[in-house]
């Protein structure tokens, strides 16, 4: 296997792997919070309050 010549930049590699690193609020992945009522994503503790059951 080669061997990359040149170290690729922290620009190029965060570039790289945004696409896969970010989570997108889609209609399937999202629910509202019981305690505070706002939306927050499934299996994610509320970014609001910080609830999780
Ligand atoms: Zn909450």
């Amino acid at each position: 296997m080669s061997v990359p010549a040149k170290k690729a930049s922290r620009t190029q590699t965060r570039a790289r792997r945004k696409t896969n690193m970010k989570i997108k609020f889609t209609k399937d992945n999202i629910e509202n919070c019981p305690k505070c009522n706002k939306v927050k994503l499934q299996h994610r503790a509320c970014s609001y309050c910080g609830y999780y059951k």
